[in-house]
């Protein structure tokens, strides 16, 4: 069952009824959604499940199904989206037991829908490497993806993610989505050493999605054969040597030098 990520309205109304109705809720934390429940008056019992005991606490929860229905939740957004869930889904479907998931509030969409980036393919890759050396061997894995890429970050590391950003993945459109949701939302968007500066003159604060554009389509440019003829010409007219002009014009055009050069012949 997904929960707001910042604002409290954010949450369905079959949300709401399947809380009111489950015998237990798993929640990553159980004090942050006590908080949710009293807001809305929900008064079921909850059970913690998380990071240090998503493996352990299957065989309790397992059990509790057998007599009821079981809803599972994180602090925020979509379970099992960089939150616990997916064991326990797996194990439910393996299980035999019927799995439904609720769609609902998570920061991966909700940012990529505000950035303005292409929404037709992304990719999601989580929570960046924290350490600078991993972080860029994982960039080099998605240079070349066309897809708009979405990631969280802390935004401790932001400024000096940007610049590595900036490196591997060459200065292209970026957003950085910030509290969404919530009082203080904003969406930087611009090249990456654009919003890098603007996050180094203001550091960042709260939660962070970051969304990358896709590498650009590089299609070879081939000059035609009048283009390639009328440059050549310019350059023989400024004093230029055929071979020097051919030599040039073949790293722009595309042509390789010999042809240049072979032109440049046929036409005297
Ligand atoms: N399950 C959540 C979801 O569906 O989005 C994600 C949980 S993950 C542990 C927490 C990270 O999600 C944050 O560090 C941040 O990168 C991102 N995030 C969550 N809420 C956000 C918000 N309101 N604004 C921006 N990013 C948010």
């Amino acid at each position: 069952v997904p929960t707001p990520i910042g604002n409290l309205e954010d949450i369905t109304l079959r949300a709401l009824r399947v809380l009111r109705e489950v015998a237990l809720i798993a929640a990553e934390d159980t004090r942050t959604t006590r908080v949710l429940l009293q807001h809305y008056e929900i008064h079921r019992p909850l059970t913690s499940y998380h990071e240090h005991n998503k493996l352990t606490k299957l065989d309790a929860i397992f059990a509790a199904l057998e007599s009821s229905d079981v809803a599972l939740v994180s602090d925020a957004g979509t379970p099992g989206i960089s939150d616990p869930g997916y064991e326990l889904v797996r194990q439910a479907i393996e299980q035999g037991v019927r799995v439904e998931s609720l769609p609902g509030a998570t920061a991966i969409t909700t940012a990529l829908v505000g950035s303005g980036l292409p929404t037709d393919g992304f990719v999601y890759l989580g929570f960046l490497p924290r350490k600078d050396r991993a972080l860029r061997d994982f960039l080099t894995t998605v240079a070349d993806e066309r897809r708009t890429l979405i990631a969280y970050e802390s935004p401790n590391r932001l400024v000096d993610t940007l610049a590595t950003i900036q490196d591997a993945l060459g200065d292209r459109q970026i957003c950085v989505a910030r509290e969404l949701s919530k009082k203080f939302e904003e969406f930087q968007r611009g090249t990456v050493s654009a919003v890098r500066e603007h996050f180094t003159a203001v550091a960042p604060r709260g939660e962070i999605v970051l969304v990358m554009a896709g590498a650009a389509e590089t299609v070879p440019v081939v000059w035609d054969e009048d283009r390639i003829r009328t440059a050549l010409a310019e350059r023989l007219e400024t004093g230029d040597s055929l071979s020097s002009a051919a030599r040039s014009l073949a790293a722009e055009s595309g042509w390789e030098r010999r042809a240049i050069y072979n032109l440049g012949l046929d036409s005297h």
